[in-house]
């Protein structure tokens, strides 16, 4: 098995954080550095660790959903001292978020100890579609609409074909759905403020064909044996 599917597949990080772990040195084979990408390693007589701390083979992946509450960071390590969202699940494993959400950003999160998982619902390659519920300053036109959906210039990319519909108007701000299949940082956000309406609210409310469904906020549960499938 390739070294950083090794890592992934052990919940260490997702691959692409693999990759940085093994790039940056951090990881050992049997006590020496391996920085070269795709080294195989034999699980059965290498010893692997990552910053010193051996990796011990983990057989039961684990796959939760959690309502995330604004208020907290998806990031494991957080050196500001604010919330994380592994601190509202308590479960033995080592588990991390699939993707982001931002701090002011609620609703919808996978946690995984996967890597596999991770990669095939965060890659850009895959095109997964996100749904959110937004709620925008003003009422966008149907030229904003339109705009919105044929692809914006932020900053140095074009966003991809986006869709968007007004779902109501409540004093001066709209709700609206918005389904993206890009994961740029602050993206929606992005999306909506260029169009002239920035967000207020925002809350994710599925991803791929996993929903958020009724879950109160901050709470979390283990994924259904049918969403597990759906993931396959
Ligand atoms: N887009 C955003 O702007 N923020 C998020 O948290 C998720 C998507």
């Amino acid at each position: 098995m390739r070294l950083q599917k090794f890592l992934a597949a052990n919940g260490v990080a997702s691959r692409r954080k693999s990759e940085e772990l093994i790039s940056s040195g951090r990881v050992k084979v049997n006590g020496n550095i391996i920085t070269e990408m795709g080294y195989k390693v034999d699980l059965d007589i290498d010893k692997i660790s990552v910053d010193n701390k051996d990796i011990i083979l983990q057989e039961r992946k684990v796959y939760i959903l959690l309502n995330k509450p604004t208020g907290y960071v998806t990031t494991v390590s957080e050196q500001f001292n604010r919330k994380k969202v592994t601190d509202l699940v308590d479960v033995p494993y080592r588990i991390f978020p699939v993707g982001r959400l931002d701090y002011n950003t609620s609703g919808l999160l996978i946690l995984t100890n996967d890597g596999e998982l991770t990669y095939k619902l965060t890659h850009p390659k895959f095109k997964v579609e996100k749904v959110y519920i937004a709620k925008v300053k003003g009422i966008p036109t149907k030229e904003a609409l339109e705009a919105f959906e044929n692809g914006l210039k932020i900053e140095d990319y074009i966003t991809a074909p986006a869709k968007i519909k007004i779902l109501k108007e409540i004093n001066q701000h709209t709700l609206v759905e918005v389904r993206i299949r890009e994961g740029k940082n602050r993206q929606v956000r992005k999306m909506c403020e260029a169009i002239g309406h920035p967000v207020v609210e925002l809350k994710r409310i599925a991803m791929g064909r996993i929903h958020l469904g009724n879950l109160d906020v901050g709470n979390w549960r283990y994924f259904t044996e049918r969403e597990i499938a759906y993931l396959k």
